[in-house]
């Protein structure tokens, strides 16, 4: 698709006065694979290329949280990040915003990609976090997003507590017209046991918060680097937990991750219990056909 016939003028004029030097923007493609914005390959007429992600003017908050998230990230100097390089929307009244990045368009990866990510994954979660939570141990400094839909970071002194109300209780209320009395009264117990049914991590980490495998792309270095973060101060293993949800990372991650950062006993109970989040979230976002897989874990902890 070229640009001349997808984008107003006003909005190739933002994104060229972004450019400067005299750069142009010759060929835009629409890039398939993403939940939650359009996502767009940007040909510029030196021959290199950006990465932008559009969405309504009024979102521009999905951005500016992502922004920050990957800022959290690269910080740790641990794992790659794509570099930003403006955040803006257009300049009529109803218009996009946008993200533009880095672009990511090697796709052979180095031998050991599965086990590099891991030690730098391990490594990330390993990073200190004080500067990233005000008041205590879990949270984040803002609230962000998890897909399309809020997420609260509120600060909590422990990690049991943090989990429930800042992650499972938001997502039950929203979801509560899901359920009949039976699920409810199981729901308000689930509550209550958390602090029995998951435990205290050795330390807070810095979590990805939304660690499937398309949020982990090869970058031009030929390594994973992380995108699309919904960051925050946690328990490591929720991250790790994510990561099984939809399918799996090779054994060899799981394997490395381990030999830098063992899990603490009693990991594969607790999994379900972080996805549980995530399966609520899509429940809330995308409607009833995750309905099961929620009762299913609710039925596991609660029988
Ligand atoms: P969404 O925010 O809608 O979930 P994604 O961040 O997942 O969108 O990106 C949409 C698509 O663009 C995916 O196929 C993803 O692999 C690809 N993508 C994301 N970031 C980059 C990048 N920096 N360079 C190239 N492709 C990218």
């Amino acid at each position: 698709m070229q640009a001349n016939s997808f984008f107003s003028t006003s909005f190739k004029k933002t994104l060229t006065s972004i450019l400067g030097n005299h750069l142009e923007i010759t060929e835009i493609k629409h890039i398939t694979g993403g939940d939650i914005n359009d996502a767009f390959a940007l040909t510029i007429n030196d021959g290199s290329q950006l990465f932008m992600k559009c969405n309504k003017k009024d979102n521009i908050s999905f951005f500016r949280a992502e922004a920050t998230g990957l800022k959290a990230i690269a910080q740790t100097d641990t794992i790659a990040t794509p570099h930003i390089l403006s955040i803006g929307t257009e300049d009529s009244s109803v218009g996009r915003s946008f993200m533009l990045m880095e672009f990511m368009k090697q796709k052979r990866r180095i031998s050991n990609y599965w086990e590099t990510f891991a030690h730098q994954l391990a490594a990330m979660h390993q990073a200190p976090t004080q500067h990233l939570i005000s008041a205590g141990g879990y949270g984040f400094i803002e609230n962000n997003y998890i897909g399309a839909r809020p997420q609260i970071n509120s600060a909590r002194q422990n990690w049991t507590s943090f989990f429930r109300d800042c992650r499972l209780e938001p997502q039950f209320k929203d979801a509560e017209h899901y359920f009949q009395s039976t699920d409810i009264k199981k729901i308000i117990r689930l509550l209550d046991q958390i602090d029995h049914l998951l435990i205290e991590p050795e330390h807070p980490s810095l979590l990805h918060g939304d660690l499937w495998s398309g949020n982990v792309i090869t970058g031009n270095d030929g390594k994973a680097w992380l995108i699309d973060p919904a960051v925050y101060i946690g328990h490591a293993e929720a991250d790790l937990a994510m990561t099984e949800l939809f399918g799996g990372f090779p054994q060899t991650f799981y394997a490395a991750y381990q030999e830098t950062s063992p899990l603490q006993p009693g990991y594969e109970r607790r999994r379900d219990l972080y996805n549980l989040y995530h399966l609520l979230n899509h429940l809330n976002m995308f409607g009833s056909s995750y309905l099961s897989s929620v009762k299913r874990i609710l039925r596991e902890y609660i029988p």
